[in-house]
């Protein structure tokens, strides 16, 4: 059985001081088992969120990286970087990096492999523009993108898919349980013919988009929903805990 993994995407949000207070609040409040819980503050913030999630089970992660090992790269962070703070996942290809700060699909691939090479759990996030579910290419769009990563990636533990679709991001309009189970079926399906069977079966797959206690039990409760990637609901540790204490 696959252990659900609940992570909070803070994305440009919070202060130094409010970073901190949210991650103790989530670190209090995390169930010790059952459920793996995870947050993503904004990189400047990592260090005091490390500090401050220490000794508790909430597992660092962080919203982006570059995947070059260092040199002169102005302005990126190195997964060396990553890992001397305690962090153990990386998002790629959040829906903001690639439709609004434009990232190609070449880049998020070779961060997706430098992160996995570099023993850290890759959280790939994949999903369709609301035009793209309308003309009916959901299925395509997300195969694409889960093409981004290299078959050669095989410890299941480390990798992770996050269905977002855009539509449901920020928008307070989340896929429906069905909906959402849809597109995990077939994104697990497919996975066990481009890997294996048993790659498939163990690999997490969140869904994220508009996710919050209320509508996470449902969703939590798909067969092939795994967790959720949560943007607005947690930036409050009460609601993001309930979602996670929901599946
Ligand atoms: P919201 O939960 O705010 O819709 O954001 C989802 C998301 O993009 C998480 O990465």
């Amino acid at each position: 059985a696959r252990t659900k993994f609940v992570a909070g995407n803070w994305k440009m949000n919070t202060n130094k001081a409010a970073a901190v207070a949210l991650a103790k609040g989530v670190a209090d409040g995390a169930p010790k088992s059952g459920v793996e819980v995870g947050i993503c503050p904004p990189f400047v913030y990592l260090d005091a969120v490390s500090a401050a999630i220490a000794g508790s089970p909430v597992l660092l992660g962080a919203q982006d990286v570059y995947f070059e090992k260092d040199g002169a790269f102005t302005g990126e962070v190195s997964l060396a970087m990553l890992k001397d703070l305690g962090v153990k996942f990386v998002l790629t290809g959040h829906s903001e990096r690639r439709h609004v700060i434009k990232e190609p699909a070449e880049l998020v691939a070779k961060k997706a492999q430098a992160i996995y090479d570099a023993g850290l759990t890759v959280v790939h996030c994949v999903g369709e523009k609301l035009e793209e579910r309308d003309a009916g290419t959901t299925f395509a769009v997300c195969q694409k993108q889960i093409e981004e990563l290299a078959t050669s990636l095989t410890d299941a533990k480390r990798v992770v898919i996050a269905y977002e679709p855009v539509w449901a991001i920020g928008t307070g309009r989340t896929a429906s349980d069905e909906q959402a189970q849809e597109v995990h079926a077939f994104i697990r399906d497919f996975m066990g013919k481009r890997w294996n069977k048993d790659f498939a079966d163990a690999v997490r797959i969140q869904y994220g988009g508009s996710m919050k206690p209320d509508n996470a039990k449902g969703l939590l409760g798909q067969k092939d929903v795994d967790g959720g990637l949560i943007g607005g609901a947690a930036l409050k540790a009460d609601s993001f805990l309930a979602i996670a204490k929901a599946g």
